[in-house]
Formats: C-alpha cells, sequence, structure tokens
C-alpha cells in the first residue's frame, strides 16, 4: 500500500495491526520522522499520538514519542500546541536542550521576543554561543518601540550580550545622531569597521554625515585611511576619492583610485574611476564612449546583489538580520568581491 501510493491505508493498518513493543518501536520512530520529512504531518502526527496512547510505553519512550509530537506540530505551524509540549518536555534532562531550541524556533516565528530572550537566558547559562542571538532578540524587540528612550535601553542590552553586534551599534550610533549628539554617535559607528569589517560600507554614510556636521573632514579622511590599511574596500576607495577630488584635485584622485583598483578591482571603484576621467576629459568621441561605459557599469551594479546570506547564498538587495531563507542571524552581509565591495 505505500508503494502504491496509498499510504493513508498504508498509516491505518500500521497502527491498527502493529502492536508496540520494543521489536517494532524502532519502525514507529523511523516512519515518523519519514513522513514528516516528506511533508505529511498529519500521518507522523497519528503514528505518535498512536505511540503515547500505548500504556505499555515506558516513560523514557513516552517522552521521547511527546517530543516528536512536539517536532510535529512544530513543523505543521501549530506553534501554541508545540509550545506547550516543549514547556513541559524542558522539564527532563534528555530533552532539555533540544526542547528549549525548539521553543526559540517557535517564539522567532511568532515575534515574541520578550519569550525568546527568556529561553536564551536558560541556555546561556551553559552555552554561550547563544549569546549573540539574543542581542538579536533584544534588537528585534527594540526596533518594535515606539519610545525612542526604550529602544536605546535594549539596543545597549544587545551590546551587553554580544560586543560585536553590528546591528545594535548601527542603530545606536544612528539614535545619538538623530538626537544631535555626532561625537557620541560616531564613537559607535567607527567601532563596525573593528567589529566585521565586510560592514564597514553599512556605516559609512552615516560616520561621513557624523564627520561632516562636526565640520571635521580632515578626520573623516584620516579614519578612511585609517581603514584603507586594515581593508581597501571599494566603499572606502570610493568615498576616499570623491574627497580628494571635492578638492579639486581629480587628477590625484584618478592617480589614487587607478592604484586602489589594480591592488583591489571591484565594479564600483572602476565605475567612480570612469566618473572621473569624465571629469578631465574634452568634448569629443572619447567622452561620449567614458558616458556610455559609465552608464552600463551603473546598471550592471544596480543589477548585482547588495547582499549574500553567508550560510545559505540567499541574495538580494535588502539587508535582512534574520535570513528569511535558512533563517540564520547575521549571515547576511554586504557582498565582496569584484561585483561587491
Ligand atoms: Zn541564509
Amino acid at each position: 500500500m505505500l508503494l502504491s501510493d496509498q499510504s493513508d491505508k498504508a498509516v491505518d493498518l500500521f497502527v491498527d495491526i502493529l502492536d508496540v513493543d520494543s521489536e517494532t518501536l524502532d519502525t514507529h520512530w523511523a516512519l515518523g520522522k519519514l513522513f514528516r520529512r516528506r511533508g505529511e504531518i498529519e500521518r507522523a502526527i497519528r503514528i505518535h499520538q498512536n505511540l503515547i496512547s500505548r500504556p505499555s510505553l515506558s516513560e523514557q519512550d513516552r517522552h521521547q514519542a511527546l517530543f516528536e509530537l512536539g517536532e510535529d506540530y512544530l513543523s505543521a505551524g501549530l506553534y501554541d500546541r508545540a509550545e506547550n509540549m516543549f514547556t513541559d518536555l524542558q522539564q527532563h534532562v534528555r530533552f532539555r536542550e533540544a526542547s528549549l531550541y525548539n521553543l526559540i524556533a517557535i517564539y522567532e516565528s511568532t515575534h515574541e521576543w520578550h519569550k525568546a530572550i527568556k529561553v536564551g537566558l536558560k541556555i546561556s547559562r551553559t552555552d554561550k554561543s547563544v549569546e549573540p542571538t539574543i542581542a538579536q532578540f533584544y534588537c528585534e524587540l527594540a526596533d518594535l518601540q515606539d519610545n525612542p528612550e526604550t529602544a536605546l535601553k535594549f539596543y545597549e542590552k544587545a551590546l551587553k550580550h554580544d560586543r560585536n553586534c553590528v546591528r545594535a551599534t548601527l542603530a545606536l550610533g544612528r539614535w545619538w545622531m538623530g538626537q544631535g549628539r555626532f561625537k557620541k554617535g560616531l564613537n559607535y559607528l567607527i567601532n563596525v569597521h573593528r567589529q566585521d569589517i565586510q560592514f564597514t560600507s553599512e556605516a559609512l554614510p552615516l560616520i561621513k554625515d557624523a564627520y561632516y556636521a562636526l565640520e571635521d573632514k580632515p578626520g573623516l579622511v584620516s579614519y578612511l585611511h585609517e581603514c584603507i590599511q586594515s581593508a581597501p574596500t571599494a566603499s572606502v576607495v570610493v568615498m576616499l576619492a570623491d574627497l580628494i577630488a571635492e578638492q579639486n584635485h581629480v587628477e590625484e584622485a584618478e592617480r589614487f583610485l587607478f592604484q586602489a583598483l589594480a591592488d583591489n578591482p571591484t565594479t564600483k571603484g572602476f565605475h567612480k574611476l570612469i566618473d572621473l576621467h569624465i571629469r578631465t576629459a574634452e568634448s569629443g568621441k572619447a567622452r561620449d564612449s567614458l558616458v556610455m561605459l559609465r552608464n552600463m557599469v551603473a546598471e550592471r551594479l544596480k543589477q548585482n546583489p547588495k547582499y549574500l546570506c553567508r550560510h545559505c547564498g540567499f541574495s538580494g538587495q535588502t539587508l535582512y538580520w534574520h535570513c528569511p531563507s535558512c533563517k540564520s542571524w547575521a549571515t547576511i552581509k554586504p557582498t565582496k568581491g569584484l561585483d561587491g565591495d
């Protein structure tokens, strides 16, 4: 019946005629898992409920069946039921850790961040690797606040749990700049480069705004030079070239950018270089061609995905802190390399 696609009848028969004993128990587990993996959740639920109803089942196997049933509910999106299962099961040492992680998965889906934090804190007593995830939960909570003071507190808490939390650092920088406290905002933002070099391009526009508001262009120039020492990313190089050109040294900017691109070629940098060439080129055929080339490269830049999940390869134009595809936290980052930063 299983082979002829009559799996409904097969499950009925299986549940009816096969006694649950030590001989057949493994078959029950295997079949339950198989159905769940194939998305046939109702059948998986039937098998596990059947197991639970058998009085002959040992205490440990009953817990196992309850755990499997919880996973069935989780897969089916029946979060209330799954939550009840795992809340009970976390009392039992053998299922504690897996139940807590499943509870976190539930609260992530239902966006119940207070509850997610509570469970995260329980896990962190024995497993510190959960701390960056707790920080993300605080950021989620902060993003939902209408009151800016409350948001501030949650972002600060995020940073306490993970001092390298780029998301909280960017938010705090933005928060203080919003209050007109540019120096304080800047103190946060310049940390991003140290926390995770790949996020420098996210902080740069804000850093530029802060230095401009403080009327400290030389400060910005020396900050950019500092960044280039450790990682000559496209956004840093392009901003510095712009600053050099702004002081009417277009040719100097061209030389700087040409050298930077020879060391580390990027489409973004090349686009800026053509832009500078156009400014110094005399009108004529060559200049017209350059304009056309610049527009083509700009089109290409627009089409390139700006962000990429380092865990599953999901890419797009929006920075998500929680990957919509693989559900990992903070694995989506600006793209690198020739077509990236
Ligand atoms: Zn992903």
